[in-house]
């Protein structure tokens, strides 16, 4: 086939508004639009074109737009979650120096050393990723930290021991003293009392 010289001269330069399939080489108008170049008017005309060849070649293209967004969308959610867990691990570090730090020194219970504080946080996040499964350690003598995963919110709990009359069929009795939730950071604290039957 003749490929017909499309170009035409206007005051800028020249202008093709006739192009040519790649795939098929069938010419086409490209209505109104018009192009500094042949090679951008034979994509625009491919582009438009009904063949197989270039409809594949959309095809083709839509579904590499559909995995680079899906890419993208992964991409952005591991960084959503790297950013929250920073978020939890400084939350749950403020959490344990409350009840067992400075806020245990300032209510006039036991309280632990910042290493010990430290190692806490650590074993913490270990519960929230699943590695370790609730945990409960024995921080002090008749002093608890319970450590929890519920459901994606990573529990703290802080457990001492007192001579409480009012006992369970385990001989233990638990008081609630105080129960946070904090939703946008998906970390529940709380502070609890237990108490061992004496007898
Ligand atoms: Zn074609």
């Amino acid at each position: 086939m003749e490929k017909a010289n499309t170009a035409a001269k206007t005051e800028e330069g020249e202008s093709y508004n006739t192009g040519f399939c790649r795939f098929c080489g069938e010419e086409n108008h490209t209505g109104f639009q018009s192009f500094t170049t042949q090679e951008e008017a034979n994509d625009y005309v491919t582009a438009q074109c009904d063949c197989q060849g270039a409809t594949r070649e959309r095809n083709k293209k839509e579904e590499q737009k559909k995995y680079n967004r899906l890419v993208e969308e992964v991409i952005a959610k591991r960084k959503w979650k790297a950013e929250q867990r920073a978020e939890i691990a400084e939350k749950a570090l403020e959490t344990i120096e409350e009840l067992f730090g400075t806020g245990a020194e300032a209510r006039g219970v036991i309280s632990l050393d910042g290493e010990v504080l430290t190692c806490i946080g650590g074993v913490a996040m270990l519960v929230y990723d699943g590695l370790l499964k609730d945990c409960t350690l024995t921080v002090a003598e008749n002093v608890k930290c319970k450590l929890t995963n519920r459901k994606g919110a990573l529990s703290i709990e802080r457990a001492d021991a007192s001579k409480q009359k009012e006992v369970n069929a385990a001989g233990i009795a638990w008081h609630w003293n105080s129960t946070q939730h904090e939703n946008e950071t998906g970390l529940i604290h709380h502070e609890w009392v237990w108490s061992v039957d004496d007898g």
